[in-house]
């Protein structure tokens, strides 16, 4: 098959069907698609929601950290300022030492300035045992200081004084509202019995802010002995040696949230789109790919429903569309019509002209079937030769009467094929489905039925199937059951029917015809079995049994020609030219004795292999005789490449003498012909005296009928030929 060859078929609905199937899958796609794009988004939602969460624990990382700092800055601070004290400690013993009982003298300033410098001391006391500040300094400040009098209350407390212990101790203290880092040490003096005591006093404020904002980072950073409120505030409590809050340091946390969000907002945000792009493009290519996918599957369930040399629906979507049809067929008032369609003699275009010709005949015709049909009908082919229409809209049988004949007269027309042209005809069945009772089944087998008829009825027609057929069918299938059961029991027989000269005085030869008398049937006609044995190849069977009776029988009577009819179905077998050259070697009968009766179809057919065989049997010496000539297409050719060797003018001819009017002419026609040919004549049916004389008269040679004898025994032969001497005899006398 080309691809050009192909006819140009419509694809009934395919087109609408196919579109609405590709847009479902592709909404198919997407939803498959849309939660993956979801799943997406909200993974990047919860990445923002972690990224957001770890800013915020990170700021309070950050602030823990800070307190601590802080917490560890104020101790620092305590022992810088109790190791300042230490350091500046034997000067003011010193002091001490050299003082004047009565007024106080000054503390050296560098010494002041160590104390500021070191621990941000403001003030420095130096007292006597007794408690009198024997010495008081202070840098000069904007802020009140606090009186000897506060710190002497303070310290006596403080465990150095009281212990006496010659190392600075420090601690917070809140004098008025204010905190105060305080240290004190006890000193010997010597003119005292008891040691002196010296204390610096630092004013924790804005000084320590100003380093704790530079030193740590944060911002506005104060003092105050109420506690804070506020959620933006960060804050420690001041605790002195007795672990009692004295005030507590706040400030503003340097957050870092949200400078860690600024540093990976661009990266995630990039981050981001890079994932919505691949989302995009793994959307896009999902659709591509589904679409190819749905090409695929879409071709692989178009080939799957469809024949491919003709591109019709093939069985199953066939099946389908009938199913789809009887389901409608309750809802609205139309029926539809089924048509199956076999092409004639088809396989004839096959052997003689090649594969190719006959798939292109197949084309051919599938384009023809198809142009009669209207949208929404189906045109199928369900193998071979073999078609179907569904016909939808069957309001009445008229309408799939149309169609058939239609596609009749479409068929018949000649095709170019193989530079000849070629002449084909079909065979339509048609079942019309009116009910939804119906099965496809059902409807199959009626419309094959109807097929069946319609070859049977002669080809190249359509016929509806009728209940009748039914029961026909059934009764041919109880013949074939029973004429199997005869063959095997050999219940057949064989009569002979004499074939007689022109004056019907000389018996010239005979015709071996098969009997069937069944037990229960009674007498079955060929024309009724002979039929079933061709359908059902037991002709094959059938056709050996009579060939050995008649052998039997012309052995009998070497003088008399034997006349045996043969079926198309046998011709066909490869072997049977050989089993019939055979059988005749193996019973001793002459071959020329034996006429062979085909019918003027067999030729037709144009078969190689029958072609064959004829000439096989020929070459072996059977003679060649045309049964029935004149019914069928009379061709001259078919008589000359066949070499045939006698015609039969059917009965019908016969018994039309002196009853229609060409009737004679076509006799006589035949009668020429045969003499122009050279072949010998035989008129089958003759009845009467005046058939015989007209036949006698036109030049017809041998006659064959009941006027002579009919078919009879072959016990009853010698009778006959007996009968036919003397009738012989009295003539000659006469
Ligand atoms: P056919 O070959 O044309 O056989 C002639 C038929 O005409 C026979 O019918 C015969 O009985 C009948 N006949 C003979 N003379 C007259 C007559 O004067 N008037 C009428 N009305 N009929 C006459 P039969 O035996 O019923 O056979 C019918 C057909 O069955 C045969 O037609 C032949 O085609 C087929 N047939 C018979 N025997 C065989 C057989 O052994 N093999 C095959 N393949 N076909 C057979
Ligand atoms: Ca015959
Ligand atoms: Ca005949």
């Amino acid at each position: 098959m080309t691809e050009g060859s192909k006819p140009p078929i419509r694809n009934l609905e395919e087109t609408d069907r196919t579109s609405n199937l590709l847009s479902g899958a592709l909404d198919g796609n997407a939803s498959v698609l849309r939660p993956l794009i979801v799943v997406i988004l909200i993974y990047v939602i919860q990445l923002f929601a972690v990224l957001g969460f770890t800013a915020m624990s990170r700021d309070k990382a950050v602030a823990a950290n800070e307190n601590a700092r802080v917490e560890a800055f104020l101790d620092a601070h305590l022992d810088e300022a109790s190791t300042t004290l230490n350091a500046v400690a034997p000067i003011f013993a010193e002091l001490a030492i050299t003082r004047h009982e009565s007024q106080p003298y000054d503390i050296p300033a560098h010494l002041l300035d160590a104390l500021s410098q070191r621990h941000l001391a403001s003030q420095a006391f130096l007292f006597s045992p007794s408690g009198d500040a024997l010495a008081q300094e202070a840098i000069p400040s904007e802020r009140p200081g606090v009186t000897d009098q506060e710190i002497r209350s303070r310290i006596r407390s403080m465990a150095s004084i009281s212990n006496y212990t010659e190392t600075a101790v420090s601690d917070i203290v809140n004098i008025g509202g204010e905190v105060f880092l305080l240290s004190t040490r006890a000193i010997p003096c010597s003119g005292f019995t008891m040691p002196c005591s010296v204390a610096s006093v630092g004013h924790l404020d804005e000084t320590i802010a100003s380093q704790m904002e530079d030193f740590w980072q944060v911002s506005s950073f104060g003092v105050s002995t109420i506690e804070p409120t506020g959620k933006s505030t960060e804050f420690a409590p001041i605790q002195n040696l007795s672990n009692e809050t004295i005030g507590w340091f706040h400030w503003k946390s340097r957050h870092q949230g949200p400078t860690v969000l600024n540093t990976i907002m661009p990266w995630l945000s990039l981050l981001t789109t890079g994932v919505l792009i691949m989302c995009w493009l793994v959307w896009r290519r999902g659709l591509k790919i589904s679409a190819q996918v749905l090409q695929s599957q879409q071709e692989a369930k178009h080939s799957a429903l469809h024949d491919p040399l003709t591109g019709l629906a093939n069985r199953t979507l066939m099946n389908a569309r009938l199913e789809e049809a009887l389901n409608q067929l309750g809802r609205q008032d139309k029926g539809f019509a089924l048509h199956i369609i076999d092409l004639d003699r088809f396989k004839n275009v096959n052997d003689t002209l090649g594969h190719q010709a006959g798939d292109e005949l197949i084309q051919e015709a599938a384009a023809r079937l198809t142009s009669v049909c209207r949208n929404g009908d189906t045109v199928a082919r369900l193998g071979g030769d073999e078609f179907a229409i569904i016909q939808l809209g069957v309001a009445n049988p008229s309408s799939a009467a149309r169609l058939s004949r239609r596609a009749i007269e479409q068929l018949a027309n000649v095709y170019q094929i193989a530079n000849s042209d070629v002449f084909i005809s079909g065979s339509i069945g048609v079942a019309i489905a009116e009910t939804n009772e119906s099965s496809i089944q059902e409807l199959v087998r009626q419309a094959d039925i109807a097929l069946y008829r319609a070859k049977g009825a002669g080809r190249n027609q359509f016929c509806f199937f009728e209940k009748e057929m039914d029961s026909a069918l059934q009764e041919r299938s109880a013949i074939e059951k029973d004429l199997r059961i005869a063959l095997e029991n050999n219940e057949l027989t064989v009569a002979f029917q004499p074939q007689v000269s022109a004056d019907g005085l000389h018996i010239r030869g005979m015709e071996a015809l098969v009997r069937w008398n069944h037990e229960t049937r009674g007498v079955v006609p060929p024309s009724v079995f002979v039929p079933v044995a061709e359908e059902t190849g037991l002709i094959r069977q059938l056709g050996a049994f009579v060939m050995r009776s008649s052998f039997s029988t012309a052995r009998k009577w070497p003088d008399i020609t034997m006349a045996v009819n043969v079926s198309a179905g046998e011709l066909h077998h490869q072997d049977y030219a050989s089993s019939v050259i055979a059988l005749a070697r193996e019973m001793g009968v002459q071959t020329d004795q034996i006429e062979l009766e085909i019918t003027e179809t067999v030729l037709l057919e144009n078969s190689n292999r029958v072609t064959r065989t004829i000439k096989a049997l020929k070459a072996a010496g059977f003679r060649i005789a045309l049964d029935d000539f004149g019914t069928g297409y009379s061709s001259l050719s078919y008589l000359r490449r066949h070499q045939v060797d006698k015609l039969k003018i059917d009965q019908s001819f016969v018994s039309s003498i002196g009853v229609r009017e060409d009737a004679g002419a076509v006799v006589q026609a035949i009668i020429h012909l045969g003499e122009a040919l050279g072949l010998s004549v035989t008129a089958e049916g003759v009845e009467t005296e005046t058939q015989r004389a007209a036949l006698k008269a036109r030049g017809c040679a041998y006659l064959q009928g009941y006027l002579f004898s009919r078919p009879i025994r072959e016990d009853q032969i010698p009778d006959l030929i007996r009968m036919f001497d003397q009738r012989g005899k009295k003539r000659g006398a006469a």
